[in-house]
């Protein structure tokens, strides 16, 4: 017997619209600014460097341009090293290719998943040693957590070498009440459909370093010399983002702290109806530091848990829930085989950890408590009937010691 699914498909993390959207499109519909800038992106660029607290702002294409501006803005260019955060989304490590530059991973460290600062220590130190420190750090909050960012600012300060803040998965979340993505000499944000607000694709650089914006308003449009005529002194790149999209950003911008109370919301959820599985350990939330919970992120101890990572992501496949499982660390990628990478300590890889335990649970702030429910059921079923590891072998009996925490 075939079951048909009469229920619809869970998203990982949809796209999330407040209806305003159309006020700013309408907008410029009417008054014709459908070419690349115009007064919405002026609008979103302030709008946002008054949220976070940064001097400045510069609207792109996407986040990923947003980190290339960044390393051209410090111009690194070919030979030069850039230490990264290995467990990321790979665009975090892009544009260090784009520019010819070689990365160098570092390993998270069990807190708050995010870069370790003991490996970033030795990093540092052996860089030192063999006269060739890395030209940036690009520091990654995953899933909205914030790193140690005291402690890694410190390290960087150390051997003054700037670092980028990843923070396309943060907006909105804080540390110490300081905004993620303001810790570094430049911040980045995401726009992506699936980030915690979008405007379908986009991203944003962010800085007090206003002549640096400036500049990278100038290499995002394609580094046009003030000419009459087209006259380029510097390589630059199109990267701005359009009126139209901009529109998008601003009214998301207007309900971005509604989606982080609703992403909270999720995770608290779902941690009330599994946390006291045994075997169940969600990402932790540093203290002093405020997550957006961009997505719900959580370990599973398959000895504890009686059921793995590939179990549930299967469970949930199949009654058409999208999960999955923690980025894949980056020195684990085919493409960064041979890379150097430094792991948390000398028996701790943190990252690899994660990727082999890991996983990521529906977060959209536009699930209802339905959806919640149907994903949180599908979970204890396959805990409580999936495993089969449990069973009474003599008898053939199925024996569960899960019932009891269901
Ligand atoms: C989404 C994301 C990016 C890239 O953003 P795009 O807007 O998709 O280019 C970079 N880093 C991390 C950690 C991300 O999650």
């Amino acid at each position: 017997m075939t079951i048909i699914n009469t229920e619809k498909r869970i998203f990982l993390s949809s796209p999330h619209m407040s209806g305003n959207e159309l006020t700013y499109i309408n907008n410029a519909f009417e008054t014709n600014w459908i070419a690349p800038l115009g007064p919405n992106v002026y609008q979103f660029e302030k709008e946002i460097s008054k949220y976070v607290g940064a001097n400045e702002a510069v609207a792109v294409s996407s986040g990923t341009a947003a980190i290339h501006l960044a390393l051209s803005l410090l111009e690194i260019k070919k030979g030069d090293k850039v230490f990264c955060s290995s467990l990321t989304f790979i665009a975090s490590a892009n544009p260090i290719i784009y520019q010819g530059a070689e990365p160098i991973f570092i390993d998270s460290e069990p807190d708050t998943w995010n870069m370790s600062p003991n490996a970033l220590d030795k990093a540092f130190k052996d860089a030192l040693n063999e006269g060739n420190l890395p030209k940036a750090v690009i520091v990654v909050n995953l899933y909205g957590q914030s790193a140690k960012m005291d402690e890694i600012v410190s390290i960087c300060n150390q051997y003054n070498v700037p670092i980028i803040e990843d923070a396309a998965e943060s907006l909105g979340s804080t540390y110490k009440g300081k905004a993620s993505g303001t810790f570094g000499e430049f911040g980045v944000f995401s726009f992506n459909g699936n980030k915690i607000i979008t405007t379908s694709g986009g991203g944003m650089l962010v800085s007090n370093n206003i002549a640096a914006i400036k500049k990278a308003r100038f290499l995002a449009t394609q580094a046009r010399d003030p000419a009459p005529h087209y006259q380029h002194s510097n390589i630059g790149f199109n990267y701005r983002m359009s009126n139209i999209l901009a529109g998008i950003g601003i009214a998301q911008l207007g309900v971005l702290n509604e989606r982080v109370k609703a992403r909270r919301n999720v995770f608290k959820r779902y941690y009330q109806e599994l946390g006291h599985l045994p075997g169940f350990y969600f990402m932790p939330e540093l203290e002093n530091t405020f997550s957006n919970r961009w997505l719900t992120a959580l370990t599973i101890n398959e000895e504890e848990a009686c059921v793995s990572v590939e179990d549930l992501l299967k469970a949930l496949a199949e009654s058409d829930i999208e999960a999955r499982p923690v980025w894949k660390p980056l020195h684990l990628q085919p493409i960064f085989q041979g890379v150097k990478f430094y792991p948390h300590s000398e028996n701790e890889n943190i990252s690899e950890d994660l990727f082999k335990n890991g996983m990521c649970l529906p977060s959209g702030s536009n699930m209802t408590e339905n959806d919640l429910m149907r994903i949180i059921n599908c979970i204890k079923e396959r805990v409580l009937f999936g495993n089969g590891r449990k069973t009474d072998d003599k008898n053939g009996v199925y024996v569960n010691d899960r019932t009891q925490y269901i």
